[in-house]
Protein backbone atom coordinates (compact mmCIF):
# COMPACT_ATOMS: atom_id res chain seq x y z
CA UNK A 1 0.00 0.00 0.00
CA UNK A 2 1.48 2.84 -1.16
CA UNK A 3 1.72 6.31 1.47
CA UNK A 4 -0.80 7.91 -0.58
CA UNK A 5 -3.12 5.71 -0.41
CA UNK A 6 -2.53 5.20 3.15
CA UNK A 7 -3.17 8.88 3.50
CA UNK A 8 -6.32 8.74 1.44
CA UNK A 9 -7.55 6.04 2.88
CA UNK A 10 -6.83 7.06 6.23
CA UNK A 11 -10.11 8.64 7.79
CA UNK A 12 -12.73 6.53 5.84
CA UNK A 13 -10.92 3.61 7.40
CA UNK A 14 -11.25 4.54 11.10
CA UNK A 15 -13.98 6.29 10.67
CA UNK A 16 -15.44 2.14 11.75
CA UNK A 17 -14.10 2.07 14.67
CA UNK A 18 -14.67 3.50 18.27
CA UNK A 19 -12.04 1.47 20.07
CA UNK A 20 -8.48 2.00 19.23
CA UNK A 21 -5.68 0.07 20.86
CA UNK A 22 -1.92 1.74 20.09
CA UNK A 23 0.82 -0.91 20.55
CA UNK A 24 4.54 -0.23 20.51
CA UNK A 25 7.84 -2.35 21.54
CA UNK A 26 9.75 -3.52 24.53
CA UNK A 27 12.38 -1.02 25.85
CA UNK A 28 10.14 1.67 24.15
CA UNK A 29 12.72 4.81 22.65
CA UNK A 30 12.13 7.73 22.51
CA UNK A 31 10.32 6.85 18.95
CA UNK A 32 8.00 4.36 20.30
CA UNK A 33 6.77 6.50 22.95
CA UNK A 34 6.77 9.65 20.83
CA UNK A 35 5.11 8.28 18.07
CA UNK A 36 2.06 6.15 19.71
CA UNK A 37 1.82 9.49 22.06
CA UNK A 38 0.94 11.41 18.56
CA UNK A 39 -1.20 8.91 17.50
CA UNK A 40 -3.36 9.33 20.33
CA UNK A 41 -3.43 12.92 20.40
CA UNK A 42 -4.96 13.02 16.68
CA UNK A 43 -7.25 10.17 17.10
CA UNK A 44 -8.78 11.61 20.30
CA UNK A 45 -9.08 15.05 17.77
CA UNK A 46 -11.74 12.76 15.85
CA UNK A 47 -13.28 11.33 18.69
CA UNK A 48 -11.83 8.08 19.56
CA UNK A 49 -11.37 5.84 22.95
CA UNK A 50 -8.08 5.18 22.40
CA UNK A 51 -5.14 3.55 24.91
CA UNK A 52 -2.04 2.99 24.44
CA UNK A 53 -0.18 0.03 25.83
CA UNK A 54 3.58 -0.63 26.20
CA UNK A 55 5.35 -4.43 27.26
CA UNK A 56 7.65 -2.72 29.46
CA UNK A 57 8.33 0.84 31.37
CA UNK A 58 10.02 4.22 29.19
CA UNK A 59 12.81 5.41 30.45
CA UNK A 60 12.85 7.98 33.45
CA UNK A 61 13.93 10.74 30.37
CA UNK A 62 10.99 10.51 29.17
CA UNK A 63 8.68 10.80 32.37
CA UNK A 64 8.24 14.73 31.15
CA UNK A 65 6.14 13.86 28.02
CA UNK A 66 2.91 15.19 27.64
CA UNK A 67 0.10 12.55 27.68
CA UNK A 68 2.56 9.86 29.28
CA UNK A 69 0.42 9.14 32.26
CA UNK A 70 -1.95 7.50 29.65
CA UNK A 71 -0.22 4.92 28.71
CA UNK A 72 -0.59 1.38 30.28
CA UNK A 73 2.67 -0.74 31.29
CA UNK A 74 1.65 -4.08 30.47
CA UNK A 75 3.86 -6.01 32.85
CA UNK A 76 3.06 -3.85 35.78
CA UNK A 77 -0.93 -3.83 35.07
CA UNK A 78 -1.03 -6.84 32.81
CA UNK A 79 -4.94 -7.52 33.85
CA UNK A 80 -6.03 -4.27 32.53
CA UNK A 81 -3.89 -4.17 28.92
CA UNK A 82 -5.66 -7.68 28.37
CA UNK A 83 -9.01 -6.08 29.22
CA UNK A 84 -8.31 -2.81 26.70
CA UNK A 85 -6.81 -5.59 24.06
CA UNK A 86 -10.10 -7.65 24.25
CA UNK A 87 -12.17 -5.13 23.73
CA UNK A 88 -10.24 -3.14 21.05
CA UNK A 89 -12.26 -2.68 17.78
CA UNK A 90 -8.85 -1.88 16.05
CA UNK A 91 -5.13 -2.36 17.41
CA UNK A 92 -2.29 -0.10 15.99
CA UNK A 93 1.12 -1.01 16.01
CA UNK A 94 3.34 1.58 16.04
CA UNK A 95 7.60 1.43 15.24
CA UNK A 96 7.72 -2.10 15.07
CA UNK A 97 5.96 -4.51 13.02
CA UNK A 98 6.18 -8.60 14.73
CA UNK A 99 4.28 -9.64 17.42
CA UNK A 100 7.98 -10.92 18.43
CA UNK A 101 9.24 -7.34 19.28
CA UNK A 102 6.51 -7.02 22.44
CA UNK A 103 7.94 -8.98 24.95
CA UNK A 104 5.42 -10.00 27.75
CA UNK A 105 2.77 -8.97 25.52
CA UNK A 106 3.31 -10.84 22.50
CA UNK A 107 0.75 -13.90 23.44
CA UNK A 108 -2.10 -12.14 24.65
CA UNK A 109 -1.51 -9.57 21.43
CA UNK A 110 -2.17 -12.88 19.39
CA UNK A 111 -4.76 -14.21 21.05
CA UNK A 112 -6.78 -11.08 19.50
CA UNK A 113 -5.67 -11.59 15.64
CA UNK A 114 -9.01 -11.25 14.92
CA UNK A 115 -9.43 -7.74 15.68
CA UNK A 116 -8.06 -5.64 12.52
CA UNK A 117 -4.82 -4.43 12.69
CA UNK A 118 -2.88 -0.87 11.59
CA UNK A 119 0.82 -0.05 11.01
CA UNK A 120 3.08 2.33 11.12
CA UNK A 121 6.59 1.74 11.24
CA UNK A 122 10.08 2.58 9.49
CA UNK A 123 11.38 -0.95 10.41
CA UNK A 124 12.34 -3.63 7.43
CA UNK A 125 10.80 -7.21 6.61
CA UNK A 126 7.11 -6.86 7.21
CA UNK A 127 4.41 -9.36 6.49
CA UNK A 128 1.96 -6.78 4.86
CA UNK A 129 -0.18 -9.47 5.12
CA UNK A 130 -1.33 -9.09 8.76
CA UNK A 131 -2.39 -5.40 8.28
CA UNK A 132 -5.64 -4.01 7.40
CA UNK A 133 -3.77 -1.09 6.44
CA UNK A 134 -0.26 0.03 6.43
CA UNK A 135 2.20 3.02 6.42
CA UNK A 136 5.75 1.20 6.14
CA UNK A 137 8.26 3.16 5.09
CA UNK A 138 12.23 2.44 5.81
CA UNK A 139 13.57 5.10 4.20
CA UNK A 140 12.30 7.86 6.86
CA UNK A 141 13.95 9.00 9.85
CA UNK A 142 10.94 7.45 12.57
CA UNK A 143 7.90 6.16 13.18
CA UNK A 144 7.46 10.17 14.42
CA UNK A 145 8.16 11.67 10.87
CA UNK A 146 5.39 9.03 9.38
CA UNK A 147 2.94 10.24 11.72
CA UNK A 148 3.95 14.03 11.29
CA UNK A 149 3.11 13.66 7.69
CA UNK A 150 -0.24 11.76 8.01
CA UNK A 151 -0.96 14.71 10.41
CA UNK A 152 -0.04 17.03 7.85
CA UNK A 153 -1.98 15.26 4.98
CA UNK A 154 -5.27 16.16 7.34
CA UNK A 155 -3.88 19.63 8.05
CA UNK A 156 -1.69 20.93 10.50
CA UNK A 157 -3.62 24.22 10.49
CA UNK A 158 -6.49 21.80 12.37
CA UNK A 159 -4.48 19.17 14.38
CA UNK A 160 -0.93 20.20 14.85
CA UNK A 161 -1.24 21.10 18.65
CA UNK A 162 1.92 21.64 21.27
CA UNK A 163 1.44 18.54 22.26
CA UNK A 164 1.55 16.70 19.08
CA UNK A 165 4.76 18.58 18.12
CA UNK A 166 6.63 18.00 21.30
CA UNK A 167 6.08 13.67 21.25
CA UNK A 168 7.07 14.04 17.10
CA UNK A 169 9.85 16.22 17.79
CA UNK A 170 10.84 13.61 20.73
CA UNK A 171 10.65 10.69 18.29
CA UNK A 172 12.70 12.34 15.21
CA UNK A 173 15.47 13.69 17.41
CA UNK A 174 16.02 10.63 19.75
CA UNK A 175 16.11 8.41 16.31
CA UNK A 176 18.20 10.41 14.51
CA UNK A 177 20.86 10.90 17.42
CA UNK A 178 19.36 14.59 16.95
CA UNK A 179 19.38 14.94 13.73
CA UNK A 180 22.90 13.48 13.20
CA UNK A 181 21.76 10.27 11.48
CA UNK A 182 18.83 8.48 9.56
CA UNK A 183 18.10 11.29 7.35
CA UNK A 184 16.99 9.83 4.21
CA UNK A 185 15.89 13.18 2.20
CA UNK A 186 15.22 17.41 2.87
CA UNK A 187 10.98 17.08 4.52
CA UNK A 188 12.64 15.53 7.72
CA UNK A 189 14.07 18.73 7.93
CA UNK A 190 10.86 20.81 6.56
CA UNK A 191 8.26 18.51 8.68
CA UNK A 192 10.46 19.32 11.86
CA UNK A 193 10.23 23.15 10.88
CA UNK A 194 6.66 23.52 10.56
CA UNK A 195 6.45 20.96 14.28
CA UNK A 196 8.69 24.09 15.74
CA UNK A 197 6.70 26.67 14.65
CA UNK A 198 3.96 25.47 16.93
CA UNK A 199 6.22 27.90 19.50
CA UNK A 200 7.35 24.72 21.55
CA UNK A 201 10.63 25.26 22.93
CA UNK A 202 12.91 23.26 20.44
CA UNK A 203 15.87 23.37 22.91
CA UNK A 204 14.17 22.39 26.24
CA UNK A 205 12.96 19.38 24.86
CA UNK A 206 16.77 18.51 23.87
CA UNK A 207 17.83 19.44 27.04
CA UNK A 208 14.96 17.26 28.88
CA UNK A 209 16.27 14.09 26.77
CA UNK A 210 19.78 14.36 27.22
CA UNK A 211 20.94 16.81 29.71
CA UNK A 212 18.54 14.57 32.59
CA UNK A 213 21.52 11.80 33.48
CA UNK A 214 21.75 11.07 36.90
CA UNK A 215 25.29 10.96 37.78
CA UNK A 216 25.54 7.41 38.13
CA UNK A 217 24.46 6.82 34.42
CA UNK A 218 27.15 9.35 33.49
CA UNK A 219 29.85 7.58 35.32
CA UNK A 220 28.79 3.47 33.62
CA UNK A 221 29.23 5.77 29.98
CA UNK A 222 32.75 6.79 31.22
CA UNK A 223 33.16 2.91 32.75
CA UNK A 224 32.30 1.39 29.23
CA UNK A 225 34.43 3.19 26.88
CA UNK A 226 37.69 3.08 29.71
CA UNK A 227 37.17 -0.29 30.84
CA UNK A 228 34.86 -2.56 28.71
CA UNK A 229 35.60 -1.14 24.78
CA UNK A 230 37.69 -3.25 22.59
CA UNK A 231 38.51 -2.15 18.97
CA UNK A 232 39.54 -4.55 16.32
CA UNK A 233 40.85 -2.77 13.77
CA UNK A 234 41.15 -5.92 11.44
CA UNK A 235 37.49 -5.69 11.22
CA UNK A 236 37.15 -1.69 11.92
CA UNK A 237 34.65 -2.84 15.05
CA UNK A 238 34.69 -1.78 18.01
CA UNK A 239 32.59 -3.33 20.82
CA UNK A 240 31.70 -2.67 24.64
CA UNK A 241 30.34 -5.33 27.10
CA UNK A 242 28.62 -4.76 30.37
CA UNK A 243 27.50 -7.58 32.41
CA UNK A 244 24.78 -7.63 34.59
CA UNK A 245 26.96 -6.91 38.02
CA UNK A 246 28.78 -3.96 35.95
CA UNK A 247 25.26 -2.92 36.01
CA UNK A 248 24.25 -3.55 39.41
CA UNK A 249 27.50 -1.19 40.34
CA UNK A 250 26.27 1.76 38.95
CA UNK A 251 22.20 1.30 40.37
CA UNK A 252 21.63 0.70 36.51
CA UNK A 253 17.73 2.15 35.73
CA UNK A 254 16.20 1.45 32.47
CA UNK A 255 17.55 3.80 29.65
CA UNK A 256 20.57 3.75 31.41
CA UNK A 257 22.47 2.44 28.62
CA UNK A 258 20.87 4.15 25.85
CA UNK A 259 22.87 5.87 23.32
CA UNK A 260 26.33 4.26 24.28
CA UNK A 261 26.76 2.06 21.76
CA UNK A 262 27.23 5.26 19.43
CA UNK A 263 30.29 6.63 21.39
CA UNK A 264 32.85 3.87 19.36
CA UNK A 265 31.38 5.29 16.20
CA UNK A 266 33.23 8.51 16.93
CA UNK A 267 36.47 6.87 16.36
CA UNK A 268 38.00 7.99 12.94
CA UNK A 269 38.08 4.61 11.08
CA UNK A 270 35.28 2.70 13.36
CA UNK A 271 32.67 1.11 11.41
CA UNK A 272 30.69 -1.02 13.43
CA UNK A 273 30.08 -0.62 16.95
CA UNK A 274 28.63 -3.44 19.21
CA UNK A 275 27.14 -3.32 22.61
CA UNK A 276 26.63 -6.46 24.14
CA UNK A 277 24.56 -6.11 28.02
CA UNK A 278 23.73 -9.01 30.01
CA UNK A 279 20.32 -9.12 30.99
CA UNK A 280 17.52 -10.67 33.44
CA UNK A 281 18.43 -14.61 31.24
CA UNK A 282 19.32 -12.96 27.82
CA UNK A 283 22.13 -11.37 26.38
CA UNK A 284 21.21 -8.15 24.48
CA UNK A 285 22.77 -6.72 21.52
CA UNK A 286 23.05 -3.52 20.12
CA UNK A 287 25.04 -2.47 16.64
CA UNK A 288 25.53 0.74 15.07
CA UNK A 289 26.99 1.54 11.57
CA UNK A 290 28.76 4.10 9.50
CA UNK A 291 28.10 3.85 5.63
CA UNK A 292 26.55 0.97 3.89
CA UNK A 293 27.24 -1.74 6.05
CA UNK A 294 24.60 -3.39 7.24
CA UNK A 295 23.66 -4.08 10.59
CA UNK A 296 20.21 -5.15 9.94
CA UNK A 297 21.65 -8.41 8.00
CA UNK A 298 24.42 -8.76 10.42
CA UNK A 299 21.88 -9.23 13.35
CA UNK A 300 19.01 -11.02 11.62
CA UNK A 301 21.75 -13.72 10.16
CA UNK A 302 23.48 -14.12 13.84
CA UNK A 303 21.90 -12.52 16.62
CA UNK A 304 17.64 -12.93 16.24
CA UNK A 305 17.61 -9.30 15.66
CA UNK A 306 17.63 -6.95 12.68
CA UNK A 307 16.37 -3.44 12.29
CA UNK A 308 17.83 -0.86 10.04
CA UNK A 309 21.14 -0.19 8.35
CA UNK A 310 22.99 1.83 10.51
CA UNK A 311 20.91 0.62 14.04
CA UNK A 312 19.67 -2.93 14.61
CA UNK A 313 18.89 -5.00 17.75
CA UNK A 314 19.65 -8.81 18.33
CA UNK A 315 19.23 -11.35 21.84
CA UNK A 316 20.74 -14.58 22.42
CA UNK A 317 20.29 -16.97 24.93
CA UNK A 318 23.63 -17.20 26.21
CA UNK A 319 26.44 -16.71 28.63
CA UNK A 320 28.89 -13.02 27.90
CA UNK A 321 31.69 -14.57 27.14
CA UNK A 322 29.48 -16.60 24.47
CA UNK A 323 28.14 -13.48 23.34
CA UNK A 324 31.57 -11.64 22.61
CA UNK A 325 32.75 -15.33 21.35
CA UNK A 326 29.84 -15.72 18.63
CA UNK A 327 30.53 -11.72 17.32
CA UNK A 328 34.31 -12.36 17.27
CA UNK A 329 33.30 -15.59 15.03
CA UNK A 330 30.86 -14.14 12.80
CA UNK A 331 33.19 -10.91 11.59
CA UNK A 332 35.29 -12.81 9.66
CA UNK A 333 32.76 -13.44 7.61
CA UNK A 334 32.29 -9.73 7.20
CA UNK A 335 35.71 -8.48 6.76
CA UNK A 336 35.63 -7.66 3.07
CA UNK A 337 32.49 -5.93 3.86
CA UNK A 338 34.09 -3.99 6.44
CA UNK A 339 36.96 -2.96 4.74
CA UNK A 340 35.41 -1.11 1.86
P1 LIG B 1 18.54 -0.62 19.83
O1 LIG B 1 19.95 -1.01 19.57
O2 LIG B 1 18.43 0.85 20.09
O3 LIG B 1 17.86 -1.49 20.83
O4 LIG B 1 17.75 -0.90 18.48
C1 LIG B 1 18.16 -0.33 17.27
C2 LIG B 1 17.07 -0.49 16.24
O5 LIG B 1 16.86 -1.87 15.94
C3 LIG B 1 15.72 0.02 16.67
O6 LIG B 1 15.11 0.61 15.55
C4 LIG B 1 14.95 -1.19 17.11
O7 LIG B 1 13.59 -1.04 16.92
C5 LIG B 1 15.54 -2.27 16.24
N1 LIG B 1 15.65 -3.52 17.00
C6 LIG B 1 16.18 -3.66 18.23
N2 LIG B 1 16.15 -4.94 18.63
C7 LIG B 1 15.57 -5.64 17.63
C8 LIG B 1 15.23 -7.02 17.47
O8 LIG B 1 15.47 -7.86 18.32
N3 LIG B 1 14.61 -7.35 16.30
C9 LIG B 1 14.33 -6.43 15.32
N4 LIG B 1 13.74 -6.84 14.20
N5 LIG B 1 14.63 -5.13 15.46
C10 LIG B 1 15.24 -4.73 16.59
MN1 LIG C 1 11.87 4.11 15.41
Amino acid sequence: MSKQLFFNKFQEFISQYKKVVIVSHVNPDGDAIGSSLALYFFLKKFGKDVKIIIPNDFPSFLAWMPGIENILVFDKNSEKGIEYLNSAELICYLDFNHPSRTGLLHNDLCHCNKTPRLLIDHHRDTDYSQFAMYLSEFETSSTAELVAELIQYHGFDNYLDENIATCLLVGIMTDTGSFAHSIYHPETFEICGKLISTKVDYQLIHSKIYNTFSENRLRLLGFSISNRMTTLDEYHTAYIYLTKADLESFNYQVGDTEGIVNYPLMIDGIKMAVLITERQGVIRFSFRSKGDFSVHELSRAHFNGGGHTNAAGGTLECSIEEAIQKLLDVLPQYKALLNK
